[in-house]
């Protein structure tokens, strides 16, 4: 009879962890799908199925690998939907005298986890989930005493601790970051590489899913899911972004266009998130494929792309153990307001945002400048209550994790934190929207006006954001500067006046 019990958590499905090195019969995994994750916010229809697909993927490995798994469904009878009533009901089924976990990434399941292990009559054991390739502290403790953390320090510091594209000490090519060169608008009618789909058929397991009645947003197509599941898939389509899209990555990296969803983003990071593939070995293998391609892929490119994984995840990742619980109910600049309607339908004349929202719906996923500076952008003109921001950003990405969702959300997205995460809020009007897609050309506002009849919403939010936030912002020596030019604008009321009425017609815009 085993008599070692190990949890296996849906985010956990790394195969060349240390545990599965060894194959015992006193060893039993488990892993369970549960009500309790499927509903602590509404998700994406397309993230509970990803979630599950995978997980159903992982144990048929673990089995095919000849080790023991127990493996709960959704509508399996014995399941409790909760994780300490279905672990305390195995352990005392099974006799087992030895629980081990793996490190939770999300502060909600640490507790859960830890509260539990103290409730156990047995003893209880917890490892690392041998992923990150920092320490949960290892940021805290770089930036000891410091009120702002600068990504840049810490990306600098990676980069040497791994030895990252360099020479010495310093930087390949004396440069560490090529942010600057990576700001170009789409040529018009470009050509982009299609999406590398999986094409699952997950049919039983979506009527499994609707049987059970979850709440869920957006749609799919589950006889066509698109998502990898398997780490195979997760390689195949680390290698279909570095043949196809690596070359102009950086390049477009903050590009985007009504026709092309994805452009060249790599959409790795559901495969990243649950641990189907490691940061290190995507940034090797990414390195490695640029040395073999110099002719063809700039410096610039990797770069970007490096910086995303060894800089900016783990980053927010040391943000989010430095600051939880608390980061969870920052609102530093105390917003209040609803999150308009048209969050959950795309239903909004706003042409940016109903490409974003309809597209998020559909794909579970928009790239970065689409959730920062579209979605995120106007919620944070708008004056959004943080919470609902969170839920909305936590529910409708395949990748939203907590640590790595709320930290960009609350912390990059919407200045909640009060500046940890970034020095200054990200905001812009409709300038810079324009300058990085084609949503303006077809949109029902004007770009360029900022008041009257189809003003652009953002160009008078824009500035209603900086007035009524001018205690804050104003001595800021990287934002003073607007105060000045709005102080010199003589139609400055109507332009206030005009955000007012926009913002009391919200679910109209
Ligand atoms: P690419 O653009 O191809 O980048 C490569 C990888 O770099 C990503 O897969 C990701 O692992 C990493 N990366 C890039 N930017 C970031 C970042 N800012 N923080 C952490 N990792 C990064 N990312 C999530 O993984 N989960 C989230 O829930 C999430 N929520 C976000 C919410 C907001 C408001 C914003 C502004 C960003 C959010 N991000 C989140 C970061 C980023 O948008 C996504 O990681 C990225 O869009 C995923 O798509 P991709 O794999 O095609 O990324
Ligand atoms: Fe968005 Fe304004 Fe451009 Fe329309 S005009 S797409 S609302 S930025």
């Amino acid at each position: 009879m085993p008599t070692t019990l190990r949890l296996i958590l849906g985010d956990q499905l790394n195969q060349n962890h240390s545990w599965y090195k060894e194959k015992s019969n006193d060893i039993t995994y488990v892993m369970m799908e549960m009500r309790q994750e499927t509903d602590y916010v509404n998700h994406h229809i397309q993230k509970v199925l990803g979630f599950f697909a995978a997980m159903r993927a992982f144990k048929s490995w673990l089995a095919q690998n000849g080790h023991n798994i127990i493996y709960l469904t959704l509508d399996d009878p014995d399941n409790q939907q909760s994780l300490p009533q279905n672990l305390s009901q195995i352990i005392k089924e099974e006799s087992i005298n030895l629980f081990q976990y793996q490190l939770p990434d999300e502060y909600r399941l640490d507790e859960q986890l830890s509260d539990f292990c103290e409730s156990l009559e047995i003893e209880s054991a917890v490892c690392n989930t041998e992923h990150f390739i920092t320490e949960r502290s290892e940021l805290q403790t770089f930036f000891k005493g410091k009120k702002t953390y600068l990504m840049e320090s810490f990306y600098r510091h990676m980069r040497k601790q791994y030895d990252i594209m360099m020479e010495g000490d310093q930087p390949l090519t004396g440069q560490w970051n090529y942010d600057q060169d990576n700001r170009k608008k789409l040529p018009k009618n470009p050509e982009l590489p299609d999406r590398l789909s999986f094409d699952h058929d997950l049919t039983d397991l979506y009527k499994t899913i609707q049987n059970a009645e979850i709440n869920t947003i957006g749609t799919v197509n589950p006889a066509n899911f698109r998502w990898p599941i398997t780490r195979e898939e997760s390689l195949a389509a680390l290698e279909h972004f570095l043949e196809k899209c690596l070359p102009n990555f950086g390049t477009y990296q903050d590009a985007m266009h009504t026709e092309h969803r994805f452009v060249n983003h790599s959409l790795i990071s559901f495969a990243l998130n649950t641990k189907m593939l490691h940061p290190l070995e995507v940034v090797t293998r990414a390195i490695e494929y640029w040395e073999e391609n110099k002719d063809d892929i700039t410096i610039a490119q990797i770069e970007g792309f490096v910086r995303q994984i060894i800089g900016w995840r783990e980053f927010m990742r040391g943000v989010y153990w430095a600051h939880m619980p608390e980061y969870a109910s920052k609102n530093a600049l105390n917003h209040q307001r609803k999150l308009p309607d048209w969050f959950w339908t795309g239903d909004t004349k706003m042409n940016c945002l109903s490409h974003a929202i309809n597209q998020s719906l559909e794909e579970a996923y928009a790239h970065h400048i689409q959730r920062l500076m579209v979605t995120g952008n106007f919620a944070l003109l708008a004056g959004i209550d943080p919470n609902e921001v969170d839920a909305w950003y936590l529910g409708i990405y395949i990748d939203a994790i907590e640590w790595v969702e709320i930290t960009n959300t609350r912390g990059m997205s919407q200045f909640a934190d009060g500046g940890i995460v970034g020095t200054k809020p990200y905001v812009s009007s409709a300038n810079y929207i324009s300058k990085m897609s084609n949503y303006c050309d077809s949109c029902h506002y004007v770009k360029s006006k900022k008041t009257g009849d189809k003003a652009c919403p953002f160009n008078s939010l824009y500035w209603h954001f900086y007035e009524r936030h001018r205690d804050k912002f104003e001595k800021n020596p990287r934002i003073g500067m607007m105060y000045r030019t709005l102080s010199k604008m003589n139609n400055k009321d109507e332009i206030l006046d005009q955000a007012e009425y926009y913002l009391n017609s919200i679910n109209e815009l």
